[in-house]
């Protein structure tokens, strides 16, 4: 099935609507233009298809008066739209050859998007999956999300240090692919009183704000791969109301007049840079309430044009809450209800809680959720009370369920009691919807047992998994062209749209001239990272060593430091053990710190200084390489993980919910070496044990540990490699003339108690390696292992994790237009 788009392409017609952006849209001329300008240019021509078939979308009466999903994330990674637009609408070829015609080529072209990085991680990119995966399948969609001015910070290293530096990601030209739809703004209050009003001889309570802003929506098209569906990606920019403060004004005072407009202005400025971490900050909730506020007013809005009544919401729109941080979009709907609607409190509950589903995405304490009571009470008095009423509904649930039990109810309770009283969101989130899901298998187990045990038993069918997934289309059809063809030489070309079909390819696994052209993709995807490498860090590496990959934030649970004692325990060993023999290797790591993150920054630092001395160590030689590639985001990954020989998923077992660069790079053929965590489980699973590189503590292993009593100085002092590569954190070798300057790391790791059990790990994570190793240098071995895990893992497609949130949560039906 190709798109009637392809058969619409006019090439004449295509260059001339691409040299009138040039001029009508960018004011230059063909012969003055600057690269940037033509990708500009024709960025504006390839918007004009989708422009027209997103209007058509959502006008088209199957789908309003079908059942939607509401996507809510205050995160979408989504990463450069050109390229992957071009593959969905099935003109790639045919727009390569109308741009060499104008002199250009397509790959450069597209080097000059900027990436929108409206997300920090794996959190922000799935949502950016999900959107992708919905579209592809027809499953009537709308993505809710925020118009950063500023999105993830852009990362460099000043000798060996993360710098820090705001990511303009529009441009002064603004971005090609976004639509302004001024038409269905909204207006968003904060702050201001309740009022009690009698109405029909009933006392009703209204909210009246004390200040106002505007919600502009953006809307970026998501193009369904091989349709002319085109979903929005809706995202909210918040603007002052004009004219504003006209009083002001006309006392003079023009600056005092547009204080307003910069305050407004402040609250979709910049994307918070923490992943993984809640601070609590003042500003980081109104962008929270702003988001739900303008998307749910949006949902009604829809719902109400299309002539549908409100008793009716949950039979066509569903809200997913992706984390807790859309959380106030519960009370804020109760709130339109009960008090601009009319609904009683038990109806309006009972319309609210069939339409929110929750996705939980950690269980790491530091990253839920909790909102001081005092902050929610003055930015949003009427949302308080209501959070109220929710809780001593549900505290008597809990009182009927466990009758006499204080605990229980000081558990399960949303306020946490405390000198500070704090709303703990996932709690209420769990009381306000009809589905939580964890995102693998391993993390929703937890869920069950450990973080949510008691709602288990208050609301057994609540509770389910739905394992993440990442869309085929850009992690495979898109970053790795030449797998992609062969791919499709062997089993057809419809595995972008049904990634199942991959485990075909295992047939051809053992079949040497198959496996040979496998490797000469994998070494032209490498030899590509190499350039890169040389031309932006200018470092040399040997396409023959192993490529050996940890792309993630920067986070101590992900252990990048485990990663970093196992170099330093190789750079001991090659320059202390004559006979030591190791197939050799190029360390990759990307990762951004949490600005804020101290420790993050450090351990960043560190493997910058190593990597410096080994690099140009000559005793070394091309044995070990390690390379910390800057400013890590979805563009770089496109570029390293079809190069990737091993998958660094090393995280304490029980920390990493799911991950899913770990199923992109074993998409991709790299073997991955990873703990009992995440998604690893499930694709240990698919690929077999002896495809996959499992070590370390499984969360049993962990439990008993920390149960004995952890000590990290045990392993330090019994551990002589262990030791020997700890201490060269100590001295200067890395640091000529500043002894002890990388020792933070090293004392996190003994008097810091060593929180994520590095220490522990470590002896099993250099054996897994050890073993590795060797297998590489058996080249058809690792040809067949590589080849299996491109073959098995079509259960990560992110179609499949839809196509669960559809047939077991959503309930809904694909449209095909
Ligand atoms: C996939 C992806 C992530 C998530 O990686 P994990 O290894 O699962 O943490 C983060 N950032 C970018 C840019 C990605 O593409």
């Amino acid at each position: 099935m190709k798109p009637a788009q392809q058969k619409k392409f006019d090439k004449k017609q295509f260059q001339a609507n691409v040299k009138k952006h040039l001029t009508a849209t960018y004011a230059t001329t063909e012969e003055n233009a600057s690269t940037r300008q033509w990708y500009l240019a024709m960025g504006q021509a390839l918007a004009e298809f989708t422009t027209l078939d997103l209007l058509q979308t959502e006008t088209d009466k199957k789908i309003t008066d079908a059942k939607s999903v509401n996507y809510l994330s205050l995160e979408f990674l989504i990463g450069r739209l050109t390229g992957n637009n071009l593959i969905s609408m099935g003109l790639y070829e045919n727009v390569t050859d109308a741009m060499a015609e104008l002199g250009f080529n397509l790959t450069d072209l597209l080097e000059e998007e900027r990436d929108p990085s409206l997300g920090n991680g794996g959190l922000g990119r799935l949502a950016a999956c999900f959107m992708d995966s919905c579209a592809a399948q027809e499953f009537p969609t709308v993505g809710y999300g925020l118009h950063y001015e500023y999105g993830l910070f852009k990362q460099s290293f000043k000798e060996g240090a993360q710098q820090e530096a705001p990511d303009a990601w529009r441009g002064i030209e603004g971005y090609p692919w976004e639509l302004v739809r001024p038409e269905i703004a909204q207006e968003i209050g904060f702050y201001g009183h309740v009022e009690v009003v009698m109405e029909n001889g009933e006392e009703k309570r209204r909210w009246v704000p004390g200040m106002t802003v505007k919600a502009m929506p953006w809307d970026l098209p998501i193009v369904g791969y091989e349709s002319n569906t085109v979903y929005p990606l809706r995202l909210w920019e918040c603007q002052a109301i004009a004219p504003f403060s006209l009083e002001s004004f006309n006392n003079g005072d023009y600056f005092e007049a547009q204080h307003s407009l910069i305050d407004a202005g402040n609250i979709t400025k910049v994307l918070y840079p923490n992943d993984n971490h809640e601070k609590g900050k003042t500003l980081r909730l109104m962008q929270q309430y702003f988001h739900s506020a303008a998307s749910i007013r949006d949902i009604l809005r829809r719902h109400e044009a299309a002539g549908h009544a409100l008793v009716d919401l949950p039979k066509y729109e569903t809200v997913q809450l992706n984390d807790t941080h859309p959380t106030i979009a519960i009370p804020e709907l109760m709130r339109i209800l009960v008090d601009e609607k009319g609904f009683g409190w038990d109806k309006a509950w009972s319309i609210s809680t069939k339409t929110f589903a929750y996705t939980n995405h950690t269980l790491l304490p530091e990253a839920l959720e909790t909102w001081s009571e005092s902050l929610i009470q003055r930015l949003l008095p009427r949302h308080m009370e209501i959070i109220y009423r929710i809780n001593h509904e549900f505290l008597m649930e809990v009182r009927a369920k466990w009758p006499g039990d204080v605990e229980k109810q000081r558990k399960l309770s949303i306020i946490q009691e405390g000198f500070h009283r704090m709303v703990r969101m996932a709690n209420l989130c769990v009381v306000g919807s009809y589905a939580v899901n964890g995102v693998a298998a391993l993390h929703s187990s937890l869920v069950k047992k450990d973080l949510f045990p008691e709602f288990d038993e208050l609301y057994p069918t609540r509770l389910h998994n739905v394992t993440n997934g990442v869309t085929p289309r850009r992690w495979l059809k898109f970053c790795n062209p030449g797998l992609s063809a062969l791919i499709t030489e062997k089993i057809g070309d419809q595995w972008p749209a049904h990634l199942e079909q991959l485990s075909d390819i295992s047939g051809f696994a053992d079949d040497k001239a198959f496996q040979k052209q496998y490797m000469a993709v994998k070494k032209e995807n490498k030899q590509r990272l190499a350039t890169w490498v040389k031309e932006n860090m200018d470092i040399e590496l040997d396409t023959n060593a192993i490529f050996d990959v940890q792309i993630k934030r920067l986070h101590e649970y992900k252990r990048q430091h485990l990663n970093m004692l196992h170099i330093l325990s190789l750079y001991h060993r090659l320059l202390n053990e004559p006979d030591f023999d190791m197939a050799p290797r190029v360390v990759f790591f990307a990762a951004k710190a949490a600005p804020g993150y101290h420790l993050a920054k450090e351990i960043i630092y560190a493997i910058n200084k190593i990597a410096e001395k080994i690099n140009n160590d000559a005793r070394i030689g091309n044995k070990l390489k390690v390379v910390f590639m800057p400013d890590y985001r979805v563009s770089l990954a496109e570029i390293i993980i079809p190069a990737s020989d091993v998958s660094e998923q090393i995280s304490t077992a029980g920390k990493e919910a799911s991950g899913t660069g770990n199923m992109k790079m074993a998409l991709n053929g790299a073997l991955t070496i990873g703990t009992m965590d995440g998604a690893n489980v499930e694709i240990r699973e698919e690929v077999g044990d002896e495809n996959i590189y499992i070590f370390g503590l499984d969360v049993d292993g962990v439990n008993d540990i920390r149960a004995r009593g952890y000590n990290p100085f045990d392993y330090y002092n019994s551990d002589h490699l262990l030791k020997a590569s700890m201490d060269l954190l100590l001295g200067e070798e890395f640091t000529p003339g500043e002894p002890g300057k990388l020792r933070a790391t090293f004392d996190s790791l003994l008097d810091g108690g060593d929180p994520y059990l590095c220490l522990a790990d470590f002896a099993s994570y250099v054996k897994a390696h050890e073993e590795m190793g060797e297998q590489y240098k058996d080249q058809s071995g690792w040809a067949k292992k590589a080849i299996l895990n491109t073959a098995l893992v079509g259960k990560f497609s992110s179609d499949r994790s839809i196509r669960d949130y559809v047939n077991n949560i959503w309930k809904l039906e694909p449209v095909h237009r």
